[in-house]
C-alpha cells in the first residue's frame, strides 16, 4: 500500500517509513493513496479472530510488505501481554442498547495504550533491523504522554522527549510520565496549552537543524496509530453487531479516535453512526452546526485530554471529504494557521455531515451525566467518557450504540469526586505513582530553546 500526503507533495513513501517518521515533509498527514472496501472473503476472514488475530491481520493489511510478518506478530503480542484484563477491549452493557467499550485496560490506563504500546514495539524493532537510533518526540493533553513514556521506557534505539502544558494534565497523568526512572524519558513542562506544545512539536519536526536528533512524531498524526485504533472497531463492531451496524460515540480531541472508527467503515466492517462529543472547547461541534472552522482559547474543563481547539486528525478527514484535493487541503490549513479559522463550502461540508455528527457537553452536563450512569449501572465513568455517554443520551441512535471509554476514572480523582461524592478506585497497578518522585523541566514555549538543549544532551 503507497501513502501520499493530504498536502500533496510527498508520494510513495510505504508503511515502514511512515511508521518512522509520523509526519509528511510538507507538513500534512500521511493517508493511503487508495481506502478499497474489504470483499466479503475478506470481511469473513476476521469473524472469528481474537483481538490480537485482529491486529495482525489489519496491520499487515495496511503495511503491505514493507514490514516482515513476524516482525508485526511479535510486536502484538508483546505489546498486547501488557494489558491487564484477557478481552483487552472488554464491553460493558449499560442498559438495553447502550455499551460501554472500555479501552482503559492498558499500562497507563487510557485508550492511547492501544496504538502506542503497538507502535512502540513496531518502532523499537524496525529501527533496530535499521541500525539506526530516533527521538520519539510528542505533545500531549495528558494521556498520549504517559502512554508514550510507558511504551517507550528504557527501550534501546530510542529517546523520548515529552511536552505537556504546564499544569494543565491531571495529577495522576502528569506522574504517569514524570515518575519513569528510565534514563531515556525526558519530560517538559510547557508555559503554554496543549495547542502551544502541538505546534512546537510540528515546527522541531520540520526545523532542519534538528535533523541529528533523527525525530519520530507519535502523536496521532502517526498513521500507524490510527490503524492500531481501527482494530478495536472492527473487533468491537463484529461481536455487537447482531443486530445490524454498531453506532459509536466517541470523546474527541485531535479526531484520531473518530477518524479509526471512519476508517473500520470504509473497509466494510459493521460500524453504523458515528458521533463525537467535546466539552466547553466545542470547535468541532460549531463546526459541524456551520461550516466555520474557528479556533478560540483553550479552557480548562474536567476533562483535560479533550482541552484542544485544533484538531490535527480532522485534515485527513477533510482530505476525504474534498475528493482528495489536496491543494484545497493546504489552503484551508495555511488559512487555519494564519487567521484561526476557514470556512468550508456545501459539497465538503455536506459529506462530513454524512459521515459524522457532533455534540458538546458542558461541566454540569458531564458531572450529572456521571451521577446519572452511576446510579443505573453501578459504573463510574471518566469526566470524557461523560460526555460521550451524555452525548448517546440525546441523540438516541437506532439500534446498538457503544460509547467509547478512554480513560479510566481514577486518573481523573478530582472530577470524579466533584460528581459522585467521592473518588474513584485506586487500580492497585496505578496507585505506586502517586508517591513515586518526579522528574521534568519547565520551559517556556521557545522552540529553538528547546532544540539546542536537546542537541547538547
Ligand atoms: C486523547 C483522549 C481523547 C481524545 O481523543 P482524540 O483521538 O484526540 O480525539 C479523549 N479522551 C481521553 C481520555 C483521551 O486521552
Amino acid at each position: 500500500m503507497k501513502y501520499v500526503s493530504t498536502r500533496g507533495t510527498a508520494r510513495g513513501d510505504d508503511f515502514a517509513s511512515v511508521l518512522l517518521s509520523g509526519l509528511a515533509p510538507d507538513g500534512g498527514l500521511f493517508i493511503p493513496e487508495r481506502l478499497e472496501p474489504f470483499t466479503p472473503d475478506e470481511l469473513a476472514a476476521y469473524r472469528d479472530l481474537d483481538y490480537a488475530g485482529v491486529a495482525k491481520r489489519i496491520l499487515t493489511h495496511f503495511a503491505g510488505d514493507s514490514l516482515p510478518t513476524a516482525l508485526i506478530d511479535g510486536a502484538v503480542d508483546s505489546a498486547l501481554s501488557r494489558f491487564h484484563h484477557a478481552a483487552i477491549a472488554p464491553h460493558l452493557q449499560l442498559d438495553e442498547n447502550t455499551w460501554l467499550l472500555e479501552l482503559y485496560h492498558g499500562p497507563t490506563f487510557a485508550f492511547k495504550d492501544y496504538a502506542l504500546q503497538i507502535v512502540g514495539e513496531l518502532i523499537d524493532r524496525q529501527l533496530a533491523a535499521e541500525g539506526r537510533r530516533a527521538t520519539i518526540i510528542c505533545a500531549t493533553s495528558g494521556d498520549t504522554g504517559a502512554a508514550a513514556a510507558a511504551a517507550f521506557a528504557g527501550r534501546e534505539n530510542v529517546d523520548v522527549v515529552v511536552l505537556h502544558p504546564l499544569g494543565r494534565v491531571s495529577d495522576v497523568q502528569r506522574r504517569q510520565m514524570t515518575t519513569l526512572p528510565d534514563a531515556n524519558v525526558r519530560n517538559f513542562a510547557v508555559r503554554g496549552d496543549f495547542d502551544t506544545c502541538q505546534a512546537m512539536v510540528k515546527t522541531l519536526f520540520l526545523d532542519p537543524k534538528s535533523a541529528p536528533l533523527n525525530f519520530t512524531a507519535v502523536n496521532s498524526i502517526n498513521w500507524a496509530r490510527i490503524i492500531c485504533q481501527t482494530v478495536y472497531y472492527v473487533w468491537s463492531s463484529l461481536k455487537l453487531n447482531s443486530a445490524g451496524p454498531v453506532n459509536y460515540v466517541i470523546p474527541t480531541g485531535n479526531f484520531g479516535n473518530i477518524l479509526a472508527a471512519d476508517i473500520a467503515r470504509i473497509l466494510c466492517f459493521p460500524v453504523g453512526q458515528l458521533m463525537l462529543s467535546s466539552n466547553e472547547n466545542d470547535v468541532l461541534p460549531r463546526f459541524f452546526d456551520s461550516g466555520a472552522m474557528e479556533c478560540r482559547d483553550t479552557v480548562e474543563t474536567l476533562s483535560p485530554s479533550m482541552d484542544i481547539q485544533l484538531s490535527s486528525n480532522f485534515e485527513r478527514a477533510l482530505w476525504m471529504a474534498l475528493d482528495q484535493d489536496a491543494a484545497a487541503v493546504s489552503a484551508l490549513q495555511a488559512k487555519l494557521a494564519e487567521s484561526g479559522q476557514y470556512h468550508l463550502m456545501d459539497a465538503g461540508l455536506t459529506k462530513l455531515r454524512k459521515r459524522f455528527s457532533a455534540l458538546a457537553c458542558q461541566r454540569d452536563q458531564a458531572l450529572s451525566e456521571m451521577r446519572r450512569v452511576q446510579a443505573v449501572s453501578g459504573q463510574v465513568l471518566c469526566p470524557h467518557t461523560a460526555t460521550a455517554s451524555f452525548a448517546a443520551q440525546q441523540t438516541g441512535f437506532e439500534g446498538t450504540t457503544v460509547v467509547v471509554g478512554t480513560a479510566h476514572p481514577a486518573k481523573f480523582t478530582q472530577a470524579v469526586e466533584q460528581a459522585l461524592g467521592q473518588p474513584a478506585a485506586m487500580p492497585a497497578l496505578l496507585a505506586p505513582v502517586l508517591n513515586a518522585p518526579e522528574r521534568f523541566e519547565t520551559i517556556d514555549a521557545d522552540t529553538d530553546a528547546l532544540r539546542d538543549h536537546l542537541l547538547d544532551l
